[in-house]
């Protein structure tokens, strides 16, 4: 039987429902249950694939080729179990979808509407694939009180209904601020949300209280008594030390029992969470340290690097030492200005050039892959630091001055270019050189072969790998001749040999440039060999310099 836990937020945003989400299906599957974590988006963009960084972070890309929200992100590293497209929905896919059938005549002259049409289209996203599942967590994007969230909730009030007792429940996660000047945790924004939520006929089973300071026994009661609620239902939330604390902190609050409890299960014995104290002991008890320049182009905001940060912390739970991470604006140096790019990067143990759109800071890019690989520090360029590795070892080791990428503009010398046409393991692929933006790129998991005594096959131990792909330019193959001359080893290609999936420098300390984003795959339990391997390499810097 299929049960359902539907997660929404009150108060404000950003108060971490999608951890508080990751974190509870870590702890249900650690008590042996089989768990799927799902995520609604009420805005209208199909999927967040044309949104800018800014506005929404990272874009996380699933094996299957979906362009989703990063919480799924989350998801997948606090659960291991791989996102799909059927695990995020916009309204925006929700209302094509539905227009798509009105203008086929598919509703047979009915008048389409939000209820019943868009509530059951989301009630129906909720319950697809869901058979071999004990439970299904829904996270509703926004704050309650939205007006845009109100067909998310009203299907949620439905769904409820039909499903029945004991195979739904509902979490509200709230925020309890703290008001310095009376010295008080305050509950009315709480009481207020609930009370709106359950105006719109969703009556809460648990309240998940993110507060700054411990909530008093005295708070937790009043909250209870005026939302409804048992006061063990009520879980407080402080801020955790490392998000891979938080699923550890929830079950000492005993959310996990609490949840069970609400849909009639005896929790029984403790779960199993030896592999999280495992991950916060390595990481609240590190040997060590190193800094990692991660040049890039978003470096403001830390949300567009979420998985590649992500992964460089497993990298340092792997090797047991704390990763610093220093984000350089790669314009900072645009110019080629030697003692600019030395000034910012003489302090780092390793180099790392993520991904990336569009020209601007390429040139900042292209000089810090000088930088790495002249002053022998670890390199790690992904996809576009990967392409703009290539056009660096085109321009200063193969004589080719004038190498670019067609991204930037037309080029006589087009080392990194558009491919119109590949295998994938649907047959042949294509796209247009000016086609839409949005799902135009090759994207989700590929496999590529992998030569047999390259310095990546040993570090993945396998020939044949699968990773994720975000990407329109690929490096071209007819410069592969003149690379390698120039040092760079083709190291990685799609099965068909058309496409270069990895470049490496073997007579470099670590210099690996990737076509694919590994950083979406890395789980603090399981970190990416690449990663695990870079920094172990940072390591062996950290102690020449
Ligand atoms: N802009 C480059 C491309 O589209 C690289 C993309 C990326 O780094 N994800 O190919």
């Amino acid at each position: 039987m299929t049960r359902y836990i539907f997660i929404t937020g009150g108060v404000v945003s950003s108060l971490g429902k999608g951890l508080m989400a990751a974190s509870l299906a870590a702890l249900l599957q650690a008590r042996g249950y089989k768990v799927r974590i799902r995520k609604f988006d009420p805005y209208l963009n199909v999927d967040p694939g044309t949104m800018s960084p800014y506005q929404h972070g990272e874009v996380y890309v699933t094996d299957d080729g979906a362009e989703t929200d990063l919480d799924l992100g989350h998801y997948e590293r606090f659960t291991g179990v791989a996102s799909r497209q059927s695990d995020n929905i916009t309204s925006g896919r929700i209302y094509k979808t539905i227009i798509e059938r009105e203008r086929r005549g598919d509703y047979l002259g009915a008048t389409v509407q939000v209820i019943p049409h868009v509530t059951d289209a989301i009630k129906d996203f909720a319950q697809a694939e869901t058979e071999d599942l004990d439970f299904v967590l829904c996270e509703i994007g926004g704050t309650v009180g939205d007006i845009e969230s109100l067909p998310f909730i009203e299907a949620i009030r439905q769904l409820k209904n039909e499903l029945g007792r004991g195979r739904s429940i509902s979490i509200h996660v709230t925020l309890v601020p703290y008001i310095a000047a009376a010295g008080e945790l305050k509950t009315k924004p709480t009481q207020h949300s609930v009370r709106e939520l359950a105006s719109l006929g969703v009556q809460p089973d648990v309240l998940v209280c993110r507060a700054e300071k411990p909530l008093p026994a005295g708070e937790r009661a009043k909250i209870a008594q005026f939302c409804n609620v048992p006061a063990s239902a009520v879980i407080p939330a402080l801020d955790a030390p490392s998000i891979y604390a938080v699923p550890l902190q929830y079950h000492a609050e005993g959310l996990d029992g609490e949840v069970l409890r609400a849909f009639g299960i005896e929790p029984g014995a403790d779960p199993d969470l030896s592999r999280w104290t495992e991950i916060t002991d390595r990481l609240f008890n590190p040997e060590g340290e190193v800094t990692v320049g991660v040049v890039g182009k978003y470096v403001g905001l830390p949300d567009a690097y979420k998985s590649l940060n992500e992964a460089l912390v497993h990298g340092g739970i792997a090797n047991r030492v704390k990763v610093n991470i220093r984000w350089i604006d790669a314009e900072l140096f645009e110019n080629g200005d030697d003692a600019e790019v030395a000034a910012n990067l003489e302090a780092c143990h390793a180099i790392l050039v993520p991904g990336a759109f569009g020209s601007r800071g390429a040139e900042g890019k292209i000089a810090s892959v000088r930088f790495a690989r002249e002053r022998k520090v670890p390199y790690f360029g992904i996809c576009f630091g990967m392409q703009m590795a290539c056009v660096e070892g085109a321009r200063n080791l193969a004589g080719i001055a004038g190498a670019s990428s067609t991204e930037f503009g037309p080029t006589s010398e087009p080392v990194v270019g558009i491919i119109t046409e590949w295998m994938s393991k649907d047959g042949i692929e294509t796209r247009e050189e000016g086609g839409d933006l949005g799902g135009t790129m090759r994207l989700g998991a590929y496999p590529a072969k992998l030569t047999g005594n390259s310095v990546v096959a040993s570090i993945y131990g396998s020939e044949a790998i699968s990773e994720r792909h975000r990407h329109r330019y690929e490096v071209n193959t007819g410069y592969r001749d003149a690379l390698e001359q120039g040092g760079l080893v083709f190291s990685g290609m799609s099965p068909d040999g058309m496409l270069p999936e990895i470049v490496e420098r073997p007579d470099h300390p670590w210099f690996v440039g990737v076509q694919f984003h590994p950083e979406l795959k890395s789980k603090p339990f399981d970190p990416h060999p690449l990663f695990a391997s870079f920094i172990e390499a940072a390591v062996r810097q950290s102690r020449l310099v």
